[in-house]
């Protein structure tokens, strides 16, 4: 039987993700939010487990039709930074290119779900801008695009000058690793501009043997890999949890870069964690495990004021009388 991607509530249950009587209130779910389960996502779900992590993060579920006061459409604030459609422009340097509207797999958290899915329309390409460092190139997915269409974006891109870096952001590599092919990986290898991806990954059982030699092809062929993971109740909200997961990373050699706090999209609510929880985890996670294992944690501003470091008050007071606060949450005077 050849295995292809579930992506409606009656696949959900014909392979035993969810019970039959579920199908109707889940189609409503469907028809808001998109739905995908690759098979690698299908192979790691523990289905003896109802509170499996892999299974929380991507089979649809009731509450998200829950729509709590404070969230938003637009969490962090896309839309007021946004010149041209698919492009968001926060930061001088940087500028984010929005390739496709679709994704391999549909996150439940996604803070960009009400804007990814089918039949949200088709993106715009490249469009120069001055003064631009790095380009961002993220999606949805673009490692859903085909070989052929990274190679011309890959080109085009690295025809601006002024343009040395190049970040992918992708879910690819953990979601579909089939689809890292070698052509792939040739469409967006480059010496200049220097070339980065950053995976988003959430836990560890996601590194799977096919995902972490998806991410060696990359990682072999001179593309530094930097990972993002976004904190979530039920999934990886737990320090040995997050510690296994970054000790992975570092392991796959993947430099942990940010750990997002959970952003206020609609429906997500029983993912958040609190910031303060988020905040002794990290502790603790600077406690257990080597710098390389630390990710910056952050949380975007909504309203579009970029991102803010939520463990950026280990200093407090003035030029004389500083302190200091360790991983256990004591102030230290530092003259
Ligand atoms: C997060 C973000 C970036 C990248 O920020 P870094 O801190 O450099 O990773 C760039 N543009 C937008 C619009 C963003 O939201
Ligand atoms: S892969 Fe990224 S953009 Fe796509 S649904 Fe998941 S979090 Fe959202």
């Amino acid at each position: 039987m050849e295995e292809r991607t579930l992506r409606s509530p009656d696949d959900l249950a014909e392979a035993g993700l969810i019970e039959p009587e579920r199908i109707g209130v889940l189609e409503a779910v469907a028809a808001r939010y998109a739905v995908a389960i690759t098979p690698e996502i299908r192979s790691l779900i523990d289905t003896g487990n109802p509170l499996d992590p892999i299974a929380k993060q991507f089979v649809p579920n009731e509450t998200e039709l829950d729509i709590a006061s404070g969230e938003t459409a637009d969490p962090i604030g896309d839309e007021r930074h946004s010149p041209v459609e698919g492009i968001v422009h926060r930061y001088s340097d940087r500028v984010l290119l929005k390739l496709t509207h679709l994704c391999a797999v549909y996150c439940r958290f996604c803070f960009r779900r009400e804007t990814v899915g089918p039949g949200e329309g088709q993106m715009l390409s490249a469009t120069a801008l001055n003064e631009i460092w790095e380009v961002i190139v993220t999606g949805g997915d673009p490692f859903i695009l085909s070989p052929r269409r990274l190679a011309e974006v890959t080109a085009r891109l690295s025809a601006i000058g002024h343009v040395k870096v190049l970040r992918w952001h992708t879910r690819v590599p953990i979601v579909d690793p089939a689809r890292v092919s070698s052509k792939l990986v040739r469409a967006i290898a480059r010496r200049s501009p220097t070339t980065y991806v950053a995976v988003h990954v959430n836990h560890p059982r996601e590194l799977s043997v096919d995902a972490r030699r998806a991410c060696a092809k990359l990682i072999d062929t001179g593309i530094p890999l930097i990972s993002q993971s976004v904190l979530l109740r039920g999934v990886n909200d737990d320090a040995d949890t997050l510690e296994a997961l970054m000790r992975a990373l570092v392991e796959t050699r993947i430099k942990p870069y940010y750990l997002h706090h959970a952003d206020l999209a609609p429906g997500t609510g029983t993912f958040r964690t609190t910031i303060a929880e988020g905040q002794a985890l990290l502790r603790e996670l600077r406690a257990r495990a080597s710098g390389l294992c630390q990710p910056h944690y952050v949380l975007d501003i909504p309203g579009g004021h970029a991102k803010a470091n939520l463990m950026a008050c280990d200093l407090d007071g003035e030029p004389g009388s500083y302190r200091l606060r360790d991983s256990k949450g004591t102030w230290h005077h530092y003259r």
